[in-house]
């Protein structure tokens, strides 16, 4: 086992301090790299503040790694050292139920996908995410980082990216499409990025006007504010597709009536309390309310690929890890522009 220094929660009202955590060694089909960035995602926050769930103390958040490989399994085939590679949101499934079997293993049901933190490992250890030095994960479970992308902009493609693209993708977002993104926040400026990349008409739904500039220039040819009156009225029937990345409850119905006939709102956001959902904002358009969940380790490296070969990646503001309290409070009040990223060079001396 190798020691390493991370940022842990210790309960769900105290801040993140520093501290040490345990890697297991490196077994034959195993990638160790040293983590050079962490995103910080609103999940995260949720996570250590028990918003979900009671989590399993320590928390080591960080499900959007990127790092070089130091170490190699001697089974290992597609990793080398030296490899800029990423990890997300899990670090093992079964392998075996259809899903996995499919390439979905985010939606696994032999026993569910074993997230990178607050799960338990095949060898019956706690999972620790990225605010850490370095990482042990099975290669199955490592992507790729191209070349042409910066690994601190890339590292939020690993959740925030991936989340977006796999709906768009799921639900046909290309020329033609007109697609509301609600919430201009981490999730959010990729879902713009990404499907005006698709050829998509894009429309950001934020609660204000601040961030108007920053939408029309990531991609969207409309921008409207929610707190402003007779925006939802404008906007009825508007859109194909509606990507909610909304981390707080909202007045669903309102939204909801935004969708065009047979067109889909997809609950992305996945905030605390349970969704409310008025009939009559859905049958009347025959609309439907979808949900999805990050996206298989084989669409993870699509959408990776797919940001190199179109020239995107996340808007950072790259963060020292004392700062990390300070960003959560930032992320909570949308004072985030659009992802902050944990260097954790000082975590890996
Ligand atoms: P984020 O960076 O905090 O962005 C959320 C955005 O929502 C904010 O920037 C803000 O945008 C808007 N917002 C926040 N509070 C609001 C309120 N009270 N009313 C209306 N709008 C509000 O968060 P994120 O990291 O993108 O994550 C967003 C949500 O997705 C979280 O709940 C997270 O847990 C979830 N998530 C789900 C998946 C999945 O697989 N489905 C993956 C990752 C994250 P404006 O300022 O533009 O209004
Ligand atoms: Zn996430
Ligand atoms: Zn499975």
């Amino acid at each position: 086992m190798t020691v390493v220094a991370a940022y842990a929660a210790t309960s769900s009202t105290g801040p993140l301090t520093k501290t040490t955590i345990t890697r297991r060694d490196v077994g034959p089909r195993d990638v160790r790299f040293d983590i050079h960035f962490a995103g910080i995602c609103h999940s995260d926050i949720h996570t250590v503040r028990a918003e979900w769930r009671q989590p399993r103390y320590p928390v080591v958040p960080g499900h959007e790694i990127a790092g070089i490989v130091t170490e190699v399994g001697s089974e290992v085939t597609g990793f080398k050292l030296g490899d800029r590679v990423g990890v997300g949101c899990f670090v093992d499934s079964c392998r075996d139920c259809d899903n996995c079997a499919a390439g979905l293993e985010q939606y696994c049901i032999g026993g569910g996908m074993i997230g990178t933190y607050n799960s338990v490992g095949r060898d019956g250890q706690p999972t620790h995410g990225g605010y850490s030095g370095s990482i042990v994960v099975d290669e199955n479970y490592v992507l790729h980082i191209p070349e042409a992308l910066p690994l601190d902009a890339a590292a939020p493609l690993l959740c925030a990216g991936i989340t977006t693209y796999s709906p768009l993708r799921h639900w046909n977002v290309g020329p033609g499409s007109r697609v509301g993104v609600v919430g201009l926040g981490g999730l959010g400026h990729m879902a713009v990025k990404l499907a005006t990349a698709m050829g998509a008409e894009v429309t950001v739904l934020s609660q204000s006007l601040k961030k108007m500039e920053d939408g029309l220039r990531l991609g969207a040819k409309n921008y409207h504010a929610t707190s402003e009156p007779g925006t939802f009225k404008k906007l009825r029937n508007s859109f194909d597709v509606i990507l909610n990345t909304v981390s707080a409850n909202l007045d669903l119905g309102r939204y909801l009536e935004m969708v065009d006939l047979d067109g889909v709102f997809v609950e992305l956001g996945a905030p605390e309390n349970p969704l409310v959902v008025p009939p009559f904002s859905i049958i009347g358009m025959r609309r439907s309310i979808a949900g999805s969940v990050i996206g298989g380790i084989a669409e993870t490296q699509e959408v990776l690929d797919f940001c190199a070969a179109h020239g995107i990646a996340s808007e950072i503001e790259v963060i020292a890890p004392d700062y990390i309290n300070e960003a959560y409070e930032r992320v909570v009040a949308s004072d985030v522009r659009y992802r902050f990223v944990i260097d954790t060079e000082s975590l890996r001396s």
